[in-house]
């Protein structure tokens, strides 16, 4: 066993060879798996669950004994405002996301990072829009450098990377810079997003030929009915995309939500609205030649499939995802159980999207 501690923290966790044959638990290299988990999701979530209980590593914080996943992500809510205004959005929640000056922000942020560096978290910049407040993107960025921080990943409508200097600033430092691109036409993708995006296909098209960028980046689509909602679509949209040089691409379903939660109302009425077939869809995606079975992986409420696709000579690693948020919820009333790490907008800690929930660390001065 391995142990370290520090001033408010510290911890132990079995040696490294144990935890990666016990990743492999939830990972599976079998078509069978996958079929399986589509139709009994409850049996497969409840074995990311048992997973994600087993593997967990033992952690302190502000003297609180707790677990934590293994292999865990430290989300940064960096901004609670967007551009945009999709009506799947799923910051449309009951609580208020509110902020707080930069420079506020970024002393909080060092210390949630100082309390949960043992833990060797990945780094997910969400929002919001985290392009469009760039002061304080560029203050993170220099604080993922000073720690070292691993696998650092910023989500984004892409709306503010057609300014350059911010690429420029946090390309070398990012794992992957994901975008929200839910069609590949322009005209469509602004209608399902309520705003029109600076970062048209051209410009899209510009960056991906002009800056170092490109490699990094990745696509996230929602399914979702009426836009990319079957199997054709899929298609043409992963020929677009491998068109103009992208091999990194995420289709994922709306998650379904629970009630009485911190989501709003409407908010639930819309995700149910565009709520696709995703089973018929993987149903086509295996009967295709152009589509290989890689892997299944379960976690505690995501699946993902990842299938790889050739067509004219070109190949790339399609992931399919699909979630559900009922039992995300669940998790909230295992106390002692982190799943996730999220520093909300506020400069709340804590375990959970909920902010009211598994509150793990709360500076309460102020600057
Ligand atoms: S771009 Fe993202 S954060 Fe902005 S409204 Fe759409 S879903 Fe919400």
């Amino acid at each position: 066993m391995e142990e370290l501690s520090g001033k408010n923290v510290s911890y132990e966790k079995d040696e490294k060879g144990l935890i990666v044959e016990r990743m492999r638990e939830t990972t599976s290299f079998l078509l069978e798996d996958a079929i399986n988990a589509r139709e009994n999701r409850n049996k497969y979530f409840q074995k990311g669950l048992a997973y994600l209980q087993n593997n967990s590593i033992m952690g302190i914080i502000n003297e609180k004994k707790m677990r934590f996943h293994w292999n865990i992500n430290f989300y940064i809510d960096m901004f609670g405002k967007c551009n945009a205004n999709c009506q799947f959005c799923i910051n449309r929640v009951n609580f208020t996301r509110d902020d707080i000056s930069d420079t506020e922000f970024i002393r909080k942020l060092d210390h949630a990072i100082k309390k949960t560096r043992f833990l060797d978290p990945s780094i997910q910049i969400v929002g919001g829009e985290p392009t469009i407040r760039p002061e304080r993107l560029f203050a993170i960025i220099d604080l993922i450098k000073k720690y070292g921080l691993r696998k650092p990943i910023i989500g984004t409508n892409g709306s503010g990377i057609i300014d350059y200097d911010i690429l420029d600033y946090v390309e070398p430092v990012i794992d992957h810079l994901n975008i929200s691109r839910h069609h590949f036409i322009d005209f469509e993708s602004d209608r399902l997003m309520g705003f029109s995006n600076p970062l048209d296909n051209s410009r899209l098209i510009g960056i991906m030929n002009k800056h170092p960028v490109a490699k990094k980046i990745r696509l996230n689509c929602c399914l979702l009915k009426n836009y990319i909602d079957s199997y054709e679509k899929i298609i043409e949209y992963i020929d677009w995309a491998l068109g103009i040089g992208i091999k990194n691409i995420c289709f994922s379903t709306l998650s379904k939500l629970p009630e009485n939660y911190i989501y709003q109302k409407d908010f639930i009425k819309q995700s149910e609205y565009y709520a696709i077939d995703f089973g018929g869809i993987m149903d086509a995606v295996k009967e295709n030649s152009h589509f290989d079975f890689i892997k299944f992986h379960t976690g505690s409420h995501c699946m993902y499939e990842v299938w790889n696709y050739n067509h004219a000579g070109t190949s790339c690693p399609i992931v399919f995802a699909t979630s559900d948020n009922n039992y995300a919820r669940m998790l909230d009333n295992l106390d002692d159980l982190i799943e996730l790490l999220v520093f909300h907008s506020d400069g709340t800690l804590a375990g959970s999207w909920n902010k009211n929930c598994k509150i793990l660390y709360i500076d309460s001065s102020s600057t």
